[in-house]
């Protein structure tokens, strides 16, 4: 008999061909170990064995007895083939009908003892088993699919649980050679069980119950994981050299005074914060949080002007547009320093274009660089820099600040200030975002307006345009946000209640309509408002910035825009931010996308269009909630933390991931690694737990 091992391949198991293998790939399973750590989502309960006059109707169970007659019928009309079996134990028999798997009666035979496990149904010609869970009863060993509680796995097409099921529990005995890594202590602090029994009960539990500790156990060790790796990266980090900016106090009173408005107590504090970090001989990596429009720039820009006034600054942001905003902005606000832009179309010293080799080659003039991602990618070549600024950095993660600091490598570490509109919540703060140190503005400039929002029913439509027209006569602007760029047609597909298996059948497609950029645009350019100058916006549209610069100058009037208008653009002269397929989009992005307008003096609008008209309760909760970091707690309860800043695409484990709503675990488990790396910072006497961060810190990628 073959020996099984962990780092065998799926395809070494008996009968796995390469059609079959290739599903295991699809499902990301390659070794048997892999197939030890797929965790079924949830169970089904078949471990009540009745005799078969006690059964009940719609109700689960199982029986078991001998097959007395079994035939394939094929049906032409409906073009099926239906497998129907009498089954007998010594109280009566039932009939037991099966769908498309004529393949059953090469396994079920007349005379065989079989367990059937399923709903006892009534139908035209009386009551039946209606697609039970089947298999041949043995003395050798004990049920798989029947008559206990079994595992319903994640699937996909042709690979359903059954299958998964009935290999997972050939190779569960290698279970036993898996090391327990989680030190002794901290299992026992914790009352969590060991990996081997773990990984047995979390497939074939005897009751829920152990099913649940199982679980547990691994919800534990992802996060236990993930903070161990999260901490080793900020002890790392802080362990670096970076240079030491004494607080100017002349410069900062000075440039607080050239402003034309005063500063808020948040801005002051969290300032405060970042001047007392530039101070230290380590590395700074903090993130500045504060909802839109709060004045994350101005804090950002002292910051800059300390630290330039003997080094360089680098300051990232995400797109183009924004770029160029902020370099405007930055010029403005500091005077009498050498300010570049780079971006992939266009660089820039002061006021001067350059081309991006000139710009390269002259980086020793430039105090602060500003620019996209050109500013890492393009063998950008600071000659001392010491400070780092990204702003909108929900875009950039864990692994993109770890690449950063790789690429600025050299004899001192740059300090990193991290900015975002987009509130953490915290139970992220605490995990994902648990390397950065946080500093909070949670208060806005004086003055600001309340942004009127409100759901849009369809009926409501014309008068909402009405409503636009009237702005746009007063000499103000309108966004109109889509989800998509062109109209699409999305799939749907669905689980099959009877065989649990994953299906897509042509007939059954749902097509749903999404409102589309291009299509609206030539809606409102050509219908709605055919004597208003309209532009539209996308991310596949080469001269963005262009529409973007002649937008601010108020050559258009409406803006048709995908979510590209999301972060930070400053445009005080709208006033409308119409939303169409509003249920689309996250809770927290709705909130940037009204945080577009109600930038200037004029009172401003948000209006939601739903795809299906209905009011969903997250866009409820928006009407009724201005603040970002309400919306962000509720956005993640509502929809967990997957939607997220790109978390879903992160690799994060399935249970970690669920695991990210519990604040009190998170604290708890935080608290346990701190404390070991406090005793042993390079985890020297776990080597097994040493590997194991590694081996996360692989398979994640936090960007
Ligand atoms: P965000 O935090 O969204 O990046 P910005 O830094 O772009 O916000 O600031 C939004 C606007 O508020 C800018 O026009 C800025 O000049 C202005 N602003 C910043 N701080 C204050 C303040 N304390 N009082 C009044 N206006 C301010
Ligand atoms: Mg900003």
């Amino acid at each position: 008999m073959v020996k099984y091992t962990l780092n065998m391949s799926i395809g070494e198991l008996p009968r796995i061909d390469e059609k079959y293998l290739k599903r295991f790939h699809k499902l990301g399973l390659s070794s048997v170990r892999d197939l030890l750590y797929h965790f079924p989502n949830r169970y089904e309960d078949y471990s009540k064995i009745v005799k078969i006059e006690n059964l009940e109707q719609n109700k689960v169970a199982t029986i078991q007895g001998e097959i007395v007659k079994i035939d394939n019928i094929r049906t032409f009309k409906r073009r099926m083939t239906i497998t129907e079996a009498i089954i007998e134990d010594d109280t009566g028999s039932i009939k037991s009908v099966w769908f498309n798997q004529p393949f059953l009666t090469n396994n079920l035979q007349v005379g065989k003892k079989v367990s059937l496990s399923g709903k006892l149904t009534k139908g035209s010609k009386g009551e039946y088993l209606s697609n039970p869970s089947y298999e041949v009863l043995s003395i050798y060993r004990a049920p798989t699919h029947t008559a206990r509680l079994i595992p319903i796995y994640p699937e996909t097409i042709r690979l359903g649980s059954r299958y998964i099921r009935y290999y997972t529990k050939l190779v569960l005995p290698l279970a036993d050679k898996l090391k327990e890594f989680i030190p002794y202590e901290i299992l026992k602090k914790n009352k969590l069980i060991k990996l081997s029994d773990s990984i047995k009960n979390i497939h074939f539990p005897k009751t829920k119950g152990i099913a649940e500790k199982a679980k547990q156990r691994f919800a534990f060790e992802e996060l236990f994981l993930l903070q161990l790796f999260v901490l080793k990266q900020k002890n790392k980090f802080q362990k670096e050299n970076a240079k030491k900016i004494k607080f100017n106090k002349d410069l900062i009173q000075n440039f607080v005074k050239s402003l034309p408005f005063k500063l808020t107590n948040a801005q002051r504090k969290t300032a405060w914060e970042i001047f007392q970090d530039l101070e230290k001989t380590n590395p700074m990596n903090r993130l500045l949080q504060g909802d839109v429009g709060s004045g994350k720039t101005v804090v950002a820009a002292m910051a800059a002007l300390e630290v330039a006034q003997d080094y360089q600054v680098a300051f990232m942001v995400p797109t183009e547009i924004l770029a160029q905003q902020h370099f405007k902005e930055i010029k403005k606000l500091i005077k009498g320093l050498k300010i570049g832009l780079i971006t992939s179309s266009e660089s820039k010293i002061n006021n001067k274009k350059v081309k991006k080799e000139e710009l390269i080659k002259r980086i020793h003039e430039i105090d602060i660089l500003i620019g996209t991602h050109a500013l890492i990618q393009d063998k950008v070549k600071f000659n001392n820099l010491a400070l780092v600024i990204i702003d909108e950095q929900h875009r950039f993660g864990v692994g993109q600040r770890a690449k950063l600091l790789k690429e600025y490598k050299n004899k001192s570490v740059p300090h990193f200030l991290t900015m975002t509109a987009t509130p953490i919540p915290r139970t992220l703060a605490l995990t994902i975002y648990g390397d950065l140190d946080i500093s909070l503005i949670d208060e806005m400039p004086k003055g600001r307006q309340k942004i009127i929002t409100k759901i849009i029913s369809p009926n409501k439509r014309e008068q909402a345009y009405e409503f636009i027209r009237n702005e746009i006569k007063k000499g103000r602007q309108v966004f109109v946000i889509c989800p998509r760029i062109e109209p699409s047609k999305k799939e749907i597909t669905e689980i099959d209640e009877k065989t649990k298996q994953l299906i897509i059948s042509p007939s059954k497609l749902l097509w749903q309509e999404v409102k589309a950029v291009k299509e609206e645009y030539e809606k409102l350019n050509e219908k709605v408002f055919p004597d208003l100058k309209i532009a539209m916006i996308h991310g596949k549209l080469k001269d963005k910035d262009k529409i973007m610069k002649d937008f601010k100058e108020k050559k258009y009037d409406i803006l048709v825009s995908t979510s590209v208008i999301e972060v930070g653009i400053d445009i005080p002269n709208t006033t409308v931010m119409m939303i169409e397929g509003a249920d689309r989009f996250g809770l927290a992005q709705l909130h940037q996308f009204r945080g577009r307008v109600g930038r200037g003096k004029y009172q401003s609008y948000c209006f939601l269009f739903s795809t299906d008209g209905n009011e969903t309760s997250r866009l409820k909760a928006l009407t009724k909630c201005e603040n970002g970091f309400d919306l962000a707690e509720k956005d993640m309860a509502i929809r967990g933390p997957g939607q997220f800043y790109g978390i879903k695409q992160s690799g994060l484990p399935d249970l970690a991931m669920t695991s990210l709503k519990d604040l009190p675990l998170i604290k708890k488990i935080r608290e346990q690694a701190k404390e070991l790396l406090e005793k042993d910072s390079d985890l020297k006497k776990y080597p097994l737990l040493k590997e194991k961060v590694k081996e996360f810190k692989e398979n994640i990628h936090l960007e």
